[in-house]
């Protein structure tokens, strides 16, 4: 008896979600909506990754260890839950996971020794300017893997703008991000993700991606606010800001991983990555990223008082929420810094605004799909 269906699969290489046909036979056989081969998992081999209501997410040992499928399909599920003798047990992704973590352990410990004479803060601080863009870019690639991984926040996924009506949300984002990008001139091209996400943060990975979550675009009231927060966390990602950070987090056990090939060694990266989005960075690095902000504001014709005024604002409104993943929680002093930014800009200030015209505002107010009440 053979059982099909349809289902999600994710290869844990990318964030690509492709959407796949299962069959149940000897093995099951996981084929693209164009009957191509993706993969065969012997059932034997199956297990079930807890905690996803509604539906069945199961991973192969042996296979990716990230690659995992999706089904939705209750039937399906039940035929295989029956025929996979091993699906709870313990799968072999937890014990690599482990394993590595005794690695990792090891190698930070060794790296401790090492460099505990200098400090690895301060090595990481010379280290990181030296280091060829395409570590950065390397060292965010791996970190937003495993943060789409770790935190599914926006239930089925975790970025938006793919979808038919939100096409024209994420064309406004992707003029605002070019022209933001060719005026900051880096060596590397920026990409923003917008998350699906109510809470209102942003987050630049090194090398970016940045993630600019919804909560945020919603909060907006003007395209400058939005292109000066961009702004603030490109700021971040030319100064190396999110690199040093990692390095600091991972010290060189992160080195040793990029060394044996390991890069997106799951533990390092999930650590990192939780110590990036709670990273307060001090005021010094924040200020430099503000008045990095300011001045491609300038460049590109938009309001420079704009990040501040928002902060300001944010700052009100969130006062008594206080979620510790908001973007004031990560971004200290905000009174400070927009006197700082406002000083900083000067009477030349109050650009009237020329980031984009009402209707793509609007398009980029319901990239994920609008507010939620
Ligand atoms: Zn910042």
């Amino acid at each position: 008896m053979t059982a099909t269906g349809t289902g999600v699969y994710f290869d844990g290489q990318t964030s690509l979600r492709q959407d796949v046909h299962v069959a149940l036979g000897a093995d099951l056989a996981i084929r693209g909506t164009d009957g191509r081969r993706i993969a065969d998992w012997p059932f034997a081999d199956l297990r079930e990754v807890p905690g996803v209501p509604g539906q069945l997410r199961l991973t192969c040992e042996g296979s990716a260890p990230l690659a995992r499928l999706d089904l939705r399909d209750p039937a399906l599920a039940e035929h295989i839950r029956a025929w996979s003798p091993n699906l709870n047990t313990a799968h072999v992704a937890e014990a690599s996971v482990q394993r590595r973590v005794v690695l990792w352990s090891l190698a930070a410990v060794v790296s401790a020794a090492l460099f505990g004479v200098y400090g690895v803060p301060a090595l990481a601080d010379q280290i990181a300017p030296l280091l060829p863009w395409s570590v950065d870019q390397r060292m965010g690639a791996a970190v937003d893997r495993q943060i789409r991984y770790v935190l599914p926040i926006g239930g089925d996924r975790f970025e938006c703008g793919d979808r038919p009506e939100e096409k024209p949300g994420r064309a406004a984002l992707d003029a605002l991000a070019k022209r933001l990008s060719d005026a900051a001139g880096l060596p590397i091209p920026i990409r923003i993700v917008a998350v699906d996400s109510d809470i209102p943060n942003a987050l630049a990975l090194p090398g970016s991606p940045v993630y600019l979550f919804n909560g945020l675009i919603q909060a907006a009231q003007s395209p400058d606010e939005v292109a000066g927060v961009l702004a603030h966390e490109i700021g971040h990602v030319a100064h190396r800001d999110g690199s040093r950070r990692t390095l600091q987090a991972g010290g060189t056990s992160f080195l040793f991983g990029f060394v044996l090939g390991d890069f997106a060694g799951g533990t390092v990266a999930i650590f990192i990555a939780r110590t990036l989005s709670e990273a307060s960075y001090s005021r010094a690095v924040e200020s430099a990223a503000d008045a990095y902000a300011v001045a491609l504001m300038r460049k590109i014709g938009g309001d420079p008082k704009a990040l501040g005024g928002f902060l300001a604002r944010l700052d009100a409104e969130e006062d008594d929420k206080g979620s510790p993943l908001d973007y004031l929680a990560s971004h200290p002093a905000t009174a400070e810094r927009k006197r700082a930014i406002d000083v900083a800009v000067g009477d030349a200030g109050d650009a009237s605004s020329t980031m984009m015209d009402e209707a793509s505002f609007r398009a980029l107010k319901s990239i994920c799909g609008g507010s939620r009440p």
